[in-house]
């Protein structure tokens, strides 16, 4: 397949196209990026029929939620909504600025409510899209958005054609929550990971699978896609994408191994969280909050805690 070289642009919310050649900062903080908290909600071209669209998610340390939407001649593509009702108001607002066409699926790529909690906001009829384990953990939950009894279940893998596009829906593996969905457009080389790629983000594992998430990461780049776009983080260019995949890969990995050691070293769980040397890792968005969760989850796993 040829490969096509894809600028990113951006849209409508914002004033400024991006530079030919932006000097990228790898980091997921908008300052550091050199953006303005007013640059947000943001959506970007990532290809003809391909949009991200950018949010911050809650909390105090600033950094984005990022869905994708494909828009066709018979409908939209949407892979999960944001937080809020509002919020996803907004996304669903978005998308109706790049066209008329109507949402016709609504991928949960993760049961998170980060990505699930504004769903309410999408259009009445929409076809919801969802793995078995987060139609369970939405269902057992005792708050939050619940998806509808007609709700399309796929626990490997399923193709939609949807106005003439291929959209093929897939689980690569438990990884950040058990039930992770990625979005893989085979005619743009494009995959969308939803959080099992996050993009100079800590590995976040309050839910996570560690050793199957690095299986998980394998199977992605082993696609080989021209464009990977993460969950959480900014939408990349392609060659840019491509070694932010790679650099999460390494970033999980290390993460495990620093957890992993402190466990053969037989550091009491508690004293591991406060030793836990994390490198560079250390200065990525949520490494305060989330280094303690991972020595935690990494914890359990050696301890076969985790089923
Ligand atoms: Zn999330």
């Amino acid at each position: 397949m040829l490969r096509q070289s894809i600028g990113l642009a951006l849209l409508a919310s914002t004033t400024a196209a991006v530079p030919e050649r932006q000097a990228v900062v790898r980091t997921a903080d908008p300052i550091a990026r050199g953006l303005k908290v007013s640059d947000f909600p943001r959506t970007i071209k990532v290809a003809d029929n391909v949009y991200t669209y950018e949010d911050f998610h809650a909390g105090p340390e600033k950094f984005t939620t990022t869905n994708m939407f494909v828009v066709t001649e018979d409908g939209v593509l949407v892979a999960h909504g944001q937080g809020s009702a509002a919020e996803t108001q907004k996304l669903v607002d978005a998308i109706r600025t790049v066209t008329p066409q109507p949402i016709k699926y609504v991928v949960i790529c993760s049961e998170h409510g980060d990505h699930t909690a504004g769903n309410a906001s999408f259009p009445a009829g929409v076809t919801y899209i969802i793995h078995p384990t987060s139609k369970a953990l939405l269902e057992r939950a005792p708050n939050g958005w619940k998806p509808p009894a007609g709700a399309m279940l796929v626990s490997e893998k399923h193709s939609i054609r949807l106005g003439g596009e291929n959209i093929d829906i897939l689980f690569l593996g438990r990884a950040h929550t058990g039930g992770d969905l990625s979005v893989s457009l085979p005619r743009q080389r494009i995959l969308f990971l939803s959080e099992t790629f996050l993009n100079r983000v800590f590995p976040a594992m309050r839910s996570a699978y560690p050793s199957e998430w690095l299986t998980a990461l394998e199977r992605a780049e082993a696609m080989k896609a021209d464009i990977y776009i993460a969950g959480h983080g900014f939408t990349e260019q392609g060659p840019v994408s491509n070694e932010e995949i790679r650099a999460y890969h390494k970033a999980l990995e290390a993460v495990i191994a620093e957890a992993t050691r402190l466990h053969r070293a037989g550091v009491p769980v508690e004293d591991a969280v406060r030793q836990a040397n994390w490198g560079e890792y250390a200065s990525w968005t949520l490494a305060s909050s989330q280094g303690p969760i991972a020595i935690r989850t990494v914890y359990a796993e050696l301890n076969r805690q985790i089923k």
